[in-house]
C-alpha cells in the first residue's frame, strides 16, 4: 500500500498535486482556506482535513503549495502547533532567503524540511516531464522520494534550501534572455517583411548551438582561464555595434543591443579584450 500523504492549497497547482498522487494511489488528505475547492478533491477520492492541524496530523509527509511564504507561515503556524516528526515539503515559489528561514522556523519546531521549486505547469504534474527542484538534507528526501515521484521528476540540489529558489531565479534569467534576444531579431527583420513564423525556426537552431556552447564555457569560468579559442571579446563587441547600426537603422530598439555592449566595453576596459566571452563573468559578478 502507498504511503499517506497531505496536501495543503489546492490552488491550481496544489489540485494538480492532490490529483496526481491519488492517481498514484496514496491515500490524500487535503486542506485548503476555501472549502469549495476542498470539494472537489474529495469527489475524486481525498480525505477532508477540518482544519490545518489535522491536516498536518493526518500524514508524516504534508506538501503545501499556496501564493507566498506568508500563506506558508500563517497556514502552519496557525496555534504554535509543534511539528515534531512531521516532514514538510514546500512547493510554494519564493525567495532563497525566504526558504533558508522558512527551513530555520520549521527545524526550530521539530520539522523535517524541503524547500522545492515546480519548473512546470500544473497539467505536466504526474509526468517525468513536470521537474520538481528540491532543496535540504538528502536524508530527508529519501524517506519521501517514491511518494514525491507520483509527482514528475524529482531533482535533489544540495542541502542549502535556499538552492531551488536560487535555480528557479537563474531559470528565469535563461527564459528571458533568450526570449528577449529572439524578439529582437524579430523586430528587426519583421521592418523588411520577414514574419516572426518564418524567422522563428532559424532563431531556434540558433538558440540551440549556443546552448551547446555552456559546458565547454564553464570549464573556463570555472578554471578563471578565459584563452580565446574561438573568438575574442574584442571581435564580439564589433559584432554588438553591428546590430546597435542595424537596429537604429531599421527604427527598432537598441535598448538591448546597447546594454549588452556596455558590459562588453567595460571588460575590455579592464583588460579583457583578448579573452573569450565568458570573461564577462566578473561584469556578471559586480553589483552595478
Ligand atoms: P493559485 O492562485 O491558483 O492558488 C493559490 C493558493 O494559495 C490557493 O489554494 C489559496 O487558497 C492559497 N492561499 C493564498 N493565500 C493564502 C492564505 N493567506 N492562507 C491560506 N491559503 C492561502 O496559485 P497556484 O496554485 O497556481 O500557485 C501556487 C504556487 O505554485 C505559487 O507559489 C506559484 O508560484 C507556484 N507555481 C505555480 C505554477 C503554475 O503554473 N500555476 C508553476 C510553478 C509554480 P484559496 O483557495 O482559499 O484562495
Amino acid at each position: 500500500s502507498r504511503a499517506p500523504v497531505t496536501v495543503i492549497g489546492l490552488g491550481l497547482m496544489g489540485q494538480a498535486l492532490a490529483e496526481a498522487l491519488l492517481s498514484a494511489g496514496h491515500p490524500t488528505t487535503v486542506w485548503n482556506r476555501t472549502s469549495a475547492k476542498v470539494d472537489r478533491l474529495v469527489a475524486k477520492g481525498a480525505r477532508r482535513a477540518p482544519s490545518e492541524g489535522h491536516a498536518l496530523d493526518a500524514s508524516p509527509l504534508t506538501i503545501i503549495c499556496v501564493t507566498d511564504y506568508r500563506a506558508v507561515r500563517s497556514i502552519l503556524g496557525a496555534g504554535e502547533r509543534a511539528l515534531d516528526g512531521a516532514t514538510l515539503v514546500n512547493l510554494t515559489s519564493g525567495s532563497s532567503d525566504q526558504a533558508r528561514e522558512t527551513a530555520h522556523w520549521a527545524q526550530q519546531r521539530g520539522a523535517r524540511y524541503l524547500d522545492g521549486a515546480i519548473m512546470a505547469v500544473p497539467p505536466a504534474i504526474g509526468t517525468p516531464e513536470a521537474v520538481i527542484l528540491q532543496a535540504g538534507r538528502a536524508e530527508d528526501l529519501e524517506a519521501h522520494e517514491p511518494t514525491l515521484r507520483a509527482l514528475g521528476t524529482i531533482t535533489h540540489l544540495g542541502a542549502n534550501h535556499g538552492l531551488a529558489a536560487l535555480y528557479d531565479s537563474a531559470g528565469l534569467a535563461m527564459m528571458w534572455s533568450v526570449l528577449n534576444a529572439w524578439l529582437q531579431g524579430t523586430a528587426l527583420l519583421r521592418t523588411v517583411g520577414v514574419d516572426a513564423a518564418t524567422y522563428a525556426p532559424f532563431a531556434q537552431q540558433i538558440a540551440v548551438e549556443v546552448a551547446g556552447w555552456l559546458p565547454g564555457y564553464a570549464e573556463q569560468i570555472d578554471a578563471d582561464r578565459f584563452p580565446a579559442e574561438v573568438s575574442a571579446l574584442e571581435t564580439d563587441v564589433r559584432a554588438m555595434e553591428h546590430l546597435i547600426e542595424e537596429s537604429e537603422a531599421a527604427g527598432v530598439s537598441t535598448q538591448l543591443p546597447r546594454m549588452i555592449k556596455a558590459m562588453a566595453d567595460r571588460a575590455i576596459a579592464a583588460g579583457h579584450g583578448g579573452e573569450q566571452y565568458p570573461v564577462m563573468i566578473e561584469e556578471f559578478s559586480t553589483p552595478s
